[in-house]
């Protein structure tokens, strides 16, 4: 039967639009705070995920909580089951916004309030997408699932190892929770710290330099975009700052050097920029080790100005290590360090997020960095996170059906991308990131102001009815 699937969304975008309000009206940050049994995340997490639960079982879905953890709405009948994974968690709102965040604002065709586009507009889009084909009463031959997961954005997605624990995972399925047409293709994440403990070495010295401490960034997975060292001793404060200055300009850097008590601080400012593309930012850390490189310091500190000039400055893909690896599946391996910390007194410790293609193995960049680290008398501290690589094969059914409904829908080609990684898709064995932001449209989660587009939503609700529709026909 031949369904028009943009009069259906028609038909239901007024009722859409009142329900995804008050969803979004639910403040469902991370809360320690009011963390209980069955709401592991804290009450207002728990509170949007008994929302989106109830109106399921209102609209006819059978659902099932594990825990608070995660949960689903299902409909459909048959062994094998097609898998949606959404998540009713938000990041907080932050200041600047034009509007109360979590009270919905509908203006010149956009819904403001913070989760619009990330992720509960999409979410309650699925569940619409779902409701359509159930009113239609088309015959489904696989299950469907909608997963609505409860922390994708504050932790390690616990809450969905918790849920898959006691679920089986879904022949396959797509996260509405990135952007179109379809992302297949995501790098390994190694997330680790190269650490020295307090030496022998941190001893003042009896002349000159001594690198009292050095700070920059606090995430891994992000450039650092503010550096900051102390240097103490009888070295030439005036020359520093001099030098300093001249780097700064040479450079187009901000910054500055102020004298202090007893030894000069240097400020830098860098450019923040998601870590997974750490040469489109500009890493304060790295550029401050740069200049100190040039300085004569106490050898600690000059262990430290060493790993960092010899291994990560100037090597956004691996070159100075040796693993600069690349591949036709997920393209480039990158390095950010995102995190510097010394006191001359403490530990030492470096933080680095490393994205890397299928063809690079871990055992070899791990081999790698610990060799860079030994020679300057670090370790790698023993927590290392390692994300494998995710990709579905091009020519994979899932691909292929999404290819065919996503071009019928826009007239545009499917093209299929490769990102850094940490899309929602990943979670799933077989699972691709499939909207919601169209090409071209304005990326405003995790900022003020977050909106979606009415006109877009509409357009991405009947590509993921059908969608489904075809997956689960
Ligand atoms: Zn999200």
């Amino acid at each position: 039967m031949s369904v028009q699937w943009r009069n259906e969304v028609e038909k239901q975008y007024d009722t859409y639009l009142e329900k995804v309000k008050e969803f979004l009206s639910i403040p469902s940050v991370h809360d320690e705070t009011s963390v209980k049994d069955g709401a592991p995340f804290g009450q207002p997490v728990a509170d949007a995920l008994e929302y989106i639960l109830n109106y399921c079982e209102e609209i006819g879905f059978t659902t099932h909580n594990v825990g608070g953890y995660a949960a689903h709405a299902e409909y459909g009948t048959g062994e094998e089951i097609i898998g949606v994974l959404c998540h009713v968690d938000v990041v907080p709102a932050g200041d600047g916004w034009t509007w109360d965040p979590f009270k919905p604002e509908l203006r010149d065709g956009k819904l403001y309030a913070r989760g619009a586009i990330d992720d509960k507009g999409p979410t309650m889009a699925a569940v619409f997408a779902l409701k359509i084909i159930k009113e239609l009463g088309l015959p489904l031959r696989r299950r469907v699932r909608i997963i609505f997961g409860t922390d994708e954005e504050s932790g390690d997605w616990v809450g969905l190892r918790r849920y898959f624990a006691e679920q089986p995972m879904p022949l396959m399925g797509f996260a509405p929770d990135a952007e179109f047409p379809i992302i297949t293709a995501e790098k390994g994440i190694l997330i680790c710290h190269l650490v020295q403990d307090v030496g022998t070495l941190s001893a003042q010295r009896e002349s000159g330099w001594t690198l009292a401490s050095f700070q920059a960034g606090n995430r891994e997975n992000m450039v650092a975009d503010k550096a900051e060292a102390v240097l103490t001793g009888d070295g030439d404060v005036f020359a520093v700052k001099e030098q300093f200055q001249s780097y700064l300009m040479k450079r187009r850097i901000r910054g500055y050097a102020e004298e202090q008590n007893d030894g000069v601080r240097l400020v830098l400012e860098g450019i923040s920029h998601h870590g997974m593309e750490p040469h489109k930012g500009l890493n304060a850390g790295l550029e401050l080790a740069r200049f100190l490189h040039a300085l004569d310091l106490d050898e600690r500190g000059r262990q430290l100005i060493r790993l960092i000039h010899d291994y990560f400055v100037d090597s956004f893909f691996g070159e100075k290590l040796g693993i600069d690896i690349e591949d036709d599946i997920n393209g480039k391996l990158t390095v950010n360090v995102g995190t510097f910390s010394y006191v001359q007194d403490g530990q030492a410790k470096l933080g680095v997020n490393i994205r890397y293609p299928v063809k690079a193995g871990t055992s070899e960049i791990m081999g790698k960095l610990k060799a860079a680290a030994q020679a300057f008398g670090y370790t790698v501290a023993p927590n290392v996170i390692d994300q494998k690589p995710h990709y579905v094969k091009h020519d994979h059914e899932l691909v292929k059906t999404l290819q065919r409904v996503y071009e019928a829908h826009t007239g545009e080609e499917a093209t299929l991308l490769a990102i850094g990684g940490g899309t929602y898709g990943r979670a799933l064995d077989t699972g691709v990131a499939f909207g919601p932001l169209f090409p071209g449209e304005e990326e405003t989660a995790h900022q003020k102001d977050e909106y979606f587009n009415v006109e877009n939503m509409k357009r991405a609700m009947a590509i993921y009815a059908e969608a489904i529709y075809e997956l689960a026909k």
